[in-house]
């Protein structure tokens, strides 16, 4: 395949002005991804500051419950700052540093990506700017406090329709005018290469340990393995080292919002069409004149128009499958979780448990589900509570 491709997609589809950027972040990722002292270090944050490895859990009473497969959960949710954002964060921090960058950049939707962004600039030294759209400042309020706590600058992005896409084309913006002494810290599979590639590589730390987990306990192969879907990071790193494992099945669960037949939705690969956006070829919400048309779901982290290019390939090649789920059914097993296995999972992470709790029932007992559960809930339960029509007052 051609470097930066995933098929057709991916690519570099960017202004001049940023070409010198990505080519040396390309060189840098190069020199250091096989660098023994480079890789030992990040290990070492992985499991001293994150908290990995992350545990696989037998989830008995769930799957008891739906009396089908057997399913166990990948805890992403226990790493430090609550989800696998730090997986990729840690990573680009590092190698940023590596680079000789003094400061960290990066877009936020609901606030979990630029609050991990400035943990990472806290604990390397960094001097650290987040762009969030004017409207998720207002709706994630405690997030923008965290991050100003944590030492970095909150800029509200007042263009376009001033959420998580508005502040991706700004971030971008803000690279173009200083490159020298600054690293744009992507947050998802997505963008112009290669940040595609070294997101996934960072995140891939999630199949690795499913692997080595499940074989330890099941002394086998999973038949399963679904995950949640925005950008599609928490997902390629949990099938990343299982893509060549022919006989385990690759699921993704897209937010569906107020289901696909509505414009209401936020599901790319179900409603979306092939377009060039974000520096990325891939797939897109897109509306009649082939613009990026305004998205909706009731999680904010899933709340992307675009895809990443490695899923849009592996969707066409049939490798890996993807599924639209609803606010009501993402809320229904939000809930579900809560009360089965006592585990509060992110609203992002309750699509995969939804679509896990539909199929496990109809797979005999001595098949294997595994769901990575990318995130803890805390973060949702206003908006969960408000959905139920409770206005918890936060
Ligand atoms: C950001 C986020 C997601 C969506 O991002 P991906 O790149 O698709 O993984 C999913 N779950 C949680 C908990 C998140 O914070």
């Amino acid at each position: 395949m051609k470097k930066g491709r995933f098929g057709i997609y991916g690519g570099q589809y960017i202004p001049e002005t940023l070409m010198n950027a990505v080519i040396e972040l390309e060189q840098a990722y190069e020199k250091f991804k096989n660098d023994e002292n480079f890789n030992s270090e990040l290990e070492k944050l992985f499991n001293e500051y994150a908290g990995r490895p992350s545990r696989l859990y037998f989830a008995k009473k769930m799957t008891e419950d739906l009396g089908g497969a057997k399913i166990y959960l990948k805890r992403d949710d226990l790493n430090h700052t609550g989800s696998h954002k730090i997986n990729n964060v840690l990573g680009q921090a590092l190698l940023a540093k590596k680079m000789g960058k003094t400061r960290l950049i990066a877009e936020t939707g609901a606030g979990q990506h630029g609050v991990a962004t400035a943990t990472a600039a806290a604990l390397l030294k960094m001097d650290c700017v987040i762009f969030m759209g004017e409207e998720d400042t207002k709706r994630q309020a405690l997030n923008v406090y965290r991050m100003k706590l944590l030492g970095a600058e909150v800029i509200p992005v007042k263009n376009g329709t001033a959420t998580l896409k508005d502040a991706v084309s700004e971030t971008f913006r803000e690279w173009t005018r200083r490159i020298s002494d600054t690293h744009y810290c992507l947050g998802s599979v997505m963008g112009p290469h290669p940040f595609p590639t070294i997101v996934r590589d960072f995140q891939s730390v999630i199949s690795k340990e499913i692997k080595s987990q499940i074989l330890e306990i099941e002394k086998r192969l999973p038949d399963y393995v679904i995950a949640c879907v925005g950008g599609g990071s928490n997902a390629i790193g949990s099938f990343w080292n299982f893509i060549d494992d022919k006989e385990v099945k690759l699921i993704g669960c897209e937010a569906a919002g107020r289901g696909i037949e509505t414009f209401e939705t936020a599901a790319t690969i179900s409603t979306g069409r092939q377009g060039i956006f974000h520096g990325m070829k891939s797939y897109f919400c897109q509306d009649e004149f082939g613009g990026i048309a305004p998205v909706y779901s009731i999680s904010a982290g899933l709340d992307y128009p675009g895809i990443g290019p490695e899923h849009a390939y592996l969707h066409d090649i049939g490798r890996a499958e993807y599924f639209p789920i609803t606010d009501a059914e993402a809320v229904d097993a939000f809930e579900y979780l809560s009360k089965t296995e006592g585990i509060i999972p992110a609203i992002e992470s309750a699509h995969a448990v939804a679509y896990a709790k539909k199929i496990s029932p109809t797979l005999e007992k001595n098949k294997i589900v595994v769901i990575t559960i990318s995130g803890r809930g805390d973060k949702d339960c206003a908006s969960v509570a408000k959905y139920r029509g409770v206005d918890l007052d936060l």
